[in-house]
């Protein structure tokens, strides 16, 4: 079996190299770097035939604290225009460094909170990047894609206005979708903890009553034991607060993210084990700061919120397994 995934990954390589060699060269379409794929989807789906789109923070690496590797040069130095989520996320220095200083970046976090500053969460005093966990929230940035390709191209400014409504419009019928798989869960169950704080904006958006909502009492739907950006260093007390809030809340699952290591939470369910409580962790993971591969359940933007929110509806209601 060993040769084959050989082959499969030296196929993966040599498709990306591929791409990157096909983007690299100048065909008249516009080239597009988009920082993490999320991003980087929305740009295809509105720059169409019109675009070539590669993302830099690929597969399981962890967007905040990425650093420019070897190559990464080329590709901020090629791309037409780059695409950053901004608001903290792409936190590594030198990547943080170029994104601010180059005059080819658009953030869309930071029209958001141009814009929409009361809908920007704050967690300990620090704004909270994860903003493309609610769906409608991050619909609301798709004109700093369509306006930055219709400076490049003005020609397809009608084009690209045309796609970003129909894009839009998903964007807004699927969060009505994940509403309404998130609310068949019955509110005594709807708590959620995954590794690291990724989903304030989806408990805000999908886990709350609206009488939380008003109360700005939200919070309480969920937790998490590693910070805004995930490190994996756990105290004793982050160990115990969340032990507390399992056994306050009566949660039986919690769930790990398909970019961060299930150790923390192992240690939880550890944890809870010794004070008698019996948790079990979510399956398959969440996708938190990263879309799934090619071909999983997660692979574009809009399938993988709402593959999350069918994993952790099914996981809460007792309707799989889970791992022990
Ligand atoms: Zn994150």
């Amino acid at each position: 079996m060993r040769w084959l995934l050989g082959l499969l990954v030296l196929a993966a390589c040599q498709t990306g190299q591929y791409d990157l060699k096909n983007w690299m060269q100048d065909d008249g379409k516009i080239k597009v770097l988009a920082t993490v794929g999320m991003i980087g989807d929305l740009a295809k789906e509105i720059g169409g035939d019109e675009v070539d789109v590669i993302v830099l923070i690929k597969g399981d690496l962890d967007p905040h604290t990425y650093q420019l590797v070897k190559g990464d040069d080329e590709k901020l130095f090629r791309a037409d225009v780059i695409f950053a989520n901004g608001l903290g996320l792409e936190h590594g220095p030198n990547l943080n460094a170029h994104l601010s200083s180059s005059d080819k970046t658009c953030f869309l976090g930071s029209r958001l909170k141009e814009k929409y500053p009361d809908d920007i969460i704050r967690v300990d005093g620090q704004t909270d990047p994860h903003i493309w966990m609610d769906l409608s929230l991050y619909a609301k940035a798709l004109p700093v894609i369509t306006e930055a390709l219709s400076k490049i191209r003005p020609e397809k400014k009608a084009l690209f206005l045309e796609r970003q409504e129909k894009l839009y419009s998903e964007l807004m019928k699927g969060h009505e979708t994940v509403r309404s798989i998130m609310q068949r869960v019955p509110s005594e169950k709807r708590y959620l903890v995954t590794s690291h704080d990724a989903f304030n904006y989806f408990a805000k958006a999908y886990l709350a009553t609206s009488e939380e909502l008003q109360e700005n009492a939200w919070q309480k739907r969920f937790q998490a034991p590693e910070g805004l950006s995930p490190d994996s260093q756990l105290s004793q007390k982050d160990i115990s607060d969340i032990v507390e809030h399992v056994k306050k809340y009566h949660i039986e699952v919690i769930f790990p993210e398909s970019n961060v290591s299930p150790d923390s939470l192992k240690k939880i369910r550890e944890a809870a084990r010794e004070k008698g409580l019996e948790i079990t962790l979510g399956n398959p993971y969440l996708y938190a700061d990263a879309m799934g591969p090619k071909g999983s359940p997660g692979d574009t933007y809009l399938k993988m919120v709402i593959s999350n929110a069918k994993t952790i509806a099914e996981d809460l209601m007792g309707e799989t397994s889970g791992q022990k």
